[in-house]
């Protein structure tokens, strides 16, 4: 058995990575043929960052589409299952594995990830165009995202799915997102089993709206997931209260607007929740909030449908609040023309929008029409890459951004709050994983999803939690198991 690492190695998108097992007994292919090298894609994910920088890196696949039997999917994040409509139009017709809130998530997200690179590959186009440039088409288009969708099967947590003969799944709650999942695998080859479990996005021991991580099956190999390998969160009271101060602030004390970029799917409905909560506590000043993302209607239905899956106190709302993602101030916007409304008015109000790190969407028009009036804040909420808008107005020298081609003066007060990260930290990371696993029965531990320095870092603390066998992958690089 082979592992090769195809994506999100010593970087946090474009997760990948590819397990060949040898079948004696072998698998039908849906051509009929019967094969021995059985191939499982864990994730799918497409590399994201500053416009069309990450295109070459997401159409050089690393393997040939038709020969992926199985692509097992942690969770909907387009940086983990994006390239799925990509890897069908390529050829790939095997069996797509996940929960069915993964499945209904990705319905959506992969239909509205091939809508946004239609629109950056008409823009890049004209550009070539001018330059006299080849022209490139996108990935995939809508009708491909659609397509795609056939080849999902869902599995619920807790229940073991025989792949084939040799491999086994098990799908366990990561506590990411609605339908996250830590994959577990078990794979018995020329008589020996070994079990593999890849973390996928781990989340938080205490979420707004989520249930904490849950224990997953004794593996011998690792591969985990290292975003804030080399940081610690507030808690999420903390954040509660900050953001309860923050818009008292800027929307009670200067009237202004309060901007929070945000990803649609996930951190967006823990905020509106967390509003939700104030808003039924009374705590919430009397101002408008809205929601400013087609996707982030759509996905809140989808979390609607699955409220049983969400945590306590979720499940406590709900007993005399039939709606914990609704409240009488809060609206929900996908019209475009109300949407280039909000900017015209001078109400003082909280919008939220995507994108998360201002690379694209609504938000970056909010923040490009806000970004000079020191009576607003942006407030970011989710992890930045370094090059992206998001991180590039936090720089704490900077003081003229670049967006849309025009610069701004930064004046608008720019905040963070780390309570609401979708990701676990350090040492929530480390408690969990030694909750439920006998450390020294881990053979080996591959890092991926996060930046070098982090990784480092994270390899250091896992060291001293007694982990050993600790490796940071190259993109690319192969190891047998
Ligand atoms: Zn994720």
């Amino acid at each position: 058995m082979k592992i090769q690492f195809l994506g999100a190695a010593r970087e946090v998108t474009g997760s990948k990575h590819l397990i060949t097992v040898h079948s004696d007994k072998g698998v039908i292919t849906p051509k009929g043929v019967r094969k021995h090298d059985i191939r499982i894609l864990l994730d799918c994910g497409m590399y994201q960052g500053k416009g069309m920088e990450t295109d070459l890196a997401n159409r050089e696949l690393g393997f040939e589409a038709r020969d992926i039997d199985y692509v097992i999917l942690s969770h909907a994040h387009i940086d983990h299952s994006g390239l799925i409509p990509y890897i069908y139009r390529k050829g790939f017709r095997g069996n797509v594995i996940c929960t069915p809130a993964t499945r209904d998530l990705c319905a959506i997200m992969l239909q509205d990830t091939a809508y946004i690179q239609a629109q950056d590959v008409r823009w890049y186009n004209k550009k070539m165009d001018r330059l006299h440039q080849p022209k490139i088409e996108p990935l995939y288009d809508i009708n491909q995202a659609e397509q795609a969708m056939h080849l999902f099967i869902t599995i619920d947590y807790d229940r073991p799915y025989r792949l084939c003969d040799e491999v086994e799944l098990l799908l366990t709650n990561s506590g990411h997102m609605l339908g996250s999942a830590v994959v577990n695998l078990r794979i018995d080859e020329n008589g020996e089993t070994k079990r593999i479990a890849y973390t996928g996005d781990l989340g938080r021991k205490q979420s707004h709206i989520l249930c904490s991580p849950q224990p997953f099956p004794q593996c011998d190999y690792l591969i985990c997931e290292s975003t804030y390998g080399n940081r610690l969160h507030d808690d999420n009271l903390v954040s509660e209260e900050e953001l309860c101060g923050i818009v008292e602030d800027t929307c009670v004390y200067k009237k202004g607007k309060l901007l929070i970029p945000s990803f649609s799917v996930g951190r967006t409905q823990e905020i509106v929740y967390v509003l939700n909560k104030l808003y039924n506590d009374g705590r919430l000043p009397k101002i408008k909030v809205y929601v400013d993302s087609p996707l982030s209607v759509n996905a809140t239905h989808i979390f609607r449908m699955y409220t049983e899956a969400l945590n306590e106190d979720v499940q406590d709302t709900m007993r005399f609040d039939d709606d914990p993602f609704g409240f009488n101030t809060l609206r929900y916007i996908t019209d475009i023309n109300q949407s280039k409304a909000l900017n015209n008015s001078d109400e003082p109000c909280i919008i939220i929008s995507a994108s998360g790190m201002l690379e694209a969407g609504r938000i970056k028009h909010h923040v490009a029409n806000h970004i000079s009036d020191p009576n607003c804040t942006i407030l970011i909420v989710g992890y930045c890459t370094p090059q992206s808008l998001g991180a590039r107005i936090q720089e704490p020298k900077r003081q003229w951004v670049s967006i849309f081609g025009y610069d701004h003066k930064i004046k608008a007060q720019i905040t963070k709050l780390e309570g609401f990260s979708g990701h676990g930290d350090y040492r929530e990371m480390i408690d969990y994983i030694s909750g439920c696993q006998q450390v020294e029965g881990i053979r080996r531990v591959f890092l991926v999803h996060g930046e070098e320095s982090s990784q480092d870092e994270y390899k250091d603390h896992l060291y001293e939690a007694g982990f050993r066998g600790i490796e940071i992958p190259q993109k690319g690089e192969e190891v047998v198991l």
